[in-house]
């Protein structure tokens, strides 16, 4: 094992390989907040990749309804529980500590062991292979919300308010992370999992590939999925032809991914980052993903104390119960919602970005507006201004302009029948 630095961890922890990082990582930003769980993206993404024989149960994109709700059943619930027996056998506890958060360690420093670490000796990281009827629907307690504990009807007279709903639900929307220290690649034992070092794509490669499983069973995510037909493995692999710009639709600049640009609900803001040698992501203030999750912080990682550090990033849902966020997202999540309640005016104009353009976007300015309203969000006051945001592609050309004021636009009055 290699001692590797994982900057969503805060601290360096065991790897079955030697710190080596991608030129630029492959990354996203969900919103979970606005999605609708139309499954327009899982159905993207099955036309475009897993409509062939053996792969009837694949979904390399899905979206799942929390608390309940899980594509392979309970995948989290499962992964979670073997780690907590790991940490009662070692006498540790998943706890992080925030009083060491700092410029490397922006949640702070956890102190509980990773899948990697609570790995018995037969293992590169703690895994199970789900049993088939697991996987036999995508979409188990779909729209499915926790039951009310108040009135003897189970309804509210009282309705809900936030900070937190008594009854809840919220879409998970969920792919492979193209972590950078993959599960899938370590428990390979035909090194068969590669990282693409122009782009952090993590990909198994067909021809070595023997179907041992291991990845299915060692990726805690459940990403890696096992083809009968072909007695291999496969996973979501980013649309790579899109990410590198290959695609004809592309015209020669990285475009972002099926599941990513057909999303209705505007959720999804795809792109590639720049990565420094030592592994932590090159400085770009003007990068809206960079900006998101770096200086706002408002985006953070699924399960971060897996220690895969996934590239995957989540707004958490404002309206669920805080503890159930802090698993699942860390200890940012206060701080992620706060600032998404009340955004800055830059956090609010990048925004406005998400599923403007299917160009990854690479680089934003913002034009600064008039005041258009002051109010009070959560007792402070907050101003919104009518700024204009406006991406940049690859090549520095402009792919997108959007005003916070969506402009509204009067059909004349000889038209108003015409459709
Ligand atoms: S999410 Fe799973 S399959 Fe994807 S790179 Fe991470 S460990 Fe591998
Ligand atoms: S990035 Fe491409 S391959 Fe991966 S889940 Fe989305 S549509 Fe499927
Ligand atoms: S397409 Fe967008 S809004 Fe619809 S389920 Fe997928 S992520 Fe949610």
């Amino acid at each position: 094992m290699a001692e590797v630095y994982n900057w969503h961890l805060g601290r360096s922890m065991a790897y079955a390989f030697p710190e080596a990082h991608p030129q630029k990582q492959f990354a996203a930003v969900f919103n979970i907040n606005r999605c609708i769980g139309c499954q327009t993206c899982t159905g993207a993404c099955k036309a475009t990749w897993t409509f062939s024989r053996g792969q009837e149960y694949m979904w390399w994109n899905n979206v799942e309804s929390k608390p309940y709700g899980g594509y392979p059943q309970h995948w989290d619930i499962h992964i979670l529980q073997r780690l907590d027996e790991a940490h009662q056998a070692a006498g540790k506890q998943a706890e992080w500590d925030q009083a060491q958060a700092g410029e490397s360690a922006p949640y702070g420093v956890y102190q509980g062991l990773t899948i990697t670490e609570a790995a018995g000796a037969e293992q590169q990281a703690l895994g199970y292979i789900p049993p088939d009827t697991e996987w036999r629907a995508p979409n188990f307690y779909e729209d499915t919300s926790t039951g009310y504990q108040g009135d003897r009807l189970g309804i509210s007279t009282a309705g809900a308010s936030l900070p937190e709903h008594q009854t809840w639900f919220f879409y998970l929307q969920r792919l492979c992370n193209h972590c950078t220290y993959p599960a899938c690649a370590a428990a390979c034992p035909r090194k068969a999992i590669y990282k693409r070092p122009e782009d952090g794509i993590v990909l198994i490669d067909q021809a070595r590939c023997r179907g041992y499983r291991k990845c299915v069973e060692q990726c805690p995510y459940k990403k890696s999925m096992y083809r009968g037909t072909t007695r291999t493995s496969e996973k979501c692999v980013a649309c790579y032809p899109r990410v590198e710009g290959s695609d004809p639709l592309s015209e020669g600049v990285p475009m972002e991914t099926r599941c990513m640009a057909v999303c209705p609900g505007k959720i999804r803001l795809n792109g590639l980052v720049d990565i420094a040698a030592d592994g932590s992501w090159a400085e770009a203030p003007n990068h809206p993903l960079y900006h998101l999750i770096k200086i706002e912080k408002a985006a953070l990682p699924l399960y971060p104390q897996f220690g895969t550090e996934p590239n995957i990033y989540y707004i958490p849902p404002r309206w669920a119960p805080r503890p159930y966020l802090r698993q699942m997202f860390g200890p940012g999540v206060d701080e992620a919602i706060a600032r998404y309640a009340a955004p800055s005016r830059q956090l609010l104009a990048v925004l406005q970005l998400f599923r403007t353009t299917q160009r990854m976007i690479f680089r934003f300015e913002i034009e600064e507006g008039p005041l258009v309203l002051e109010t009070e969000v959560n007792g402070q006051p907050w101003q919104m201004f009518n700024d204009t945001v406006i991406g940049f592609d690859a090549k520095n050309r402009e792919v997108a302009r959007l005003s916070v004021v969506e402009p509204i636009h009067e059909r004349p009055a000889e038209r108003l029948n015409s459709i």
